[in-house]
């Protein structure tokens, strides 16, 4: 499904109280950030495709109105196996709700004093920022088939970058 709305630069408060939804298909390549925690052996393969959407929606009135949003992503990526060393497939899956406050200091602020996770609204709000922060927390810390041996020289950690070098500096999701 095509829309109107740019991915880059969305104007929030529209979205949310229009109760807009989109749907988009972003290949891998458009992630630079996912695709730097991938297998990079893997270019021959197709170029996997992230599937996602928004959902806005306001709750409250007036005073109280507050500003809603819905990401849900799909994504299978190809990393290699932390114990046998091949390539496997890792199917990623966002489905969070968001609230918006006013700016970044209060989001900070009541931050600690919220379940849900906040961001600063924004009439230029980069929503393609927001699926690779996403993303890259949905990845599994340890990549592993599960019932594979190791090769006979296994070597470890070589040089495939940790999922968690691409964390740094994110803010972890709350439980
Ligand atoms: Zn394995």
């Amino acid at each position: 499904m095509t829309n109107e709305w740019n991915t880059g630069a969305l104007d929030m408060p529209r979205f949310t109280e229009s109760g807009s939804a989109g749907d988009w298909q972003t290949p891998l390549s458009g992630l630079p950030r996912v695709q730097a925690a991938c297998e990079p052996d893997a270019a021959s393969a197709p170029t996997p495709i992230c599937d996602w959407s928004l959902l806005g929606q306001t709750r409250g009135n007036g005073a109280r109105l507050q500003h809603w949003l819905q990401l849900q992503a799909s994504l299978t990526l190809t990393q290699r196996c932390q114990r046998c060393l091949e390539p496997m497939a890792v199917p990623l899956a966002v489905d969070r709700w968001f609230r918006f406050v006013a700016d970044e200091a209060t989001a900070l602020a009541e931050d600690d004093t919220c379940e849900e996770d906040l961001l600063a609204i924004s009439i230029e709000f980069d929503a393609l920022n927001l699926l690779e922060d996403e993303l890259l927390l949905a990845m599994p810390l340890i990549v592993s088939h599960g019932h594979c041996q190791p090769p006979p020289s296994a070597a470890l950690g070589d040089d495939l970058p940790h999922p968690f070098a691409a964390l740094a500096g994110l803010k972890l999701p709350k439980p």
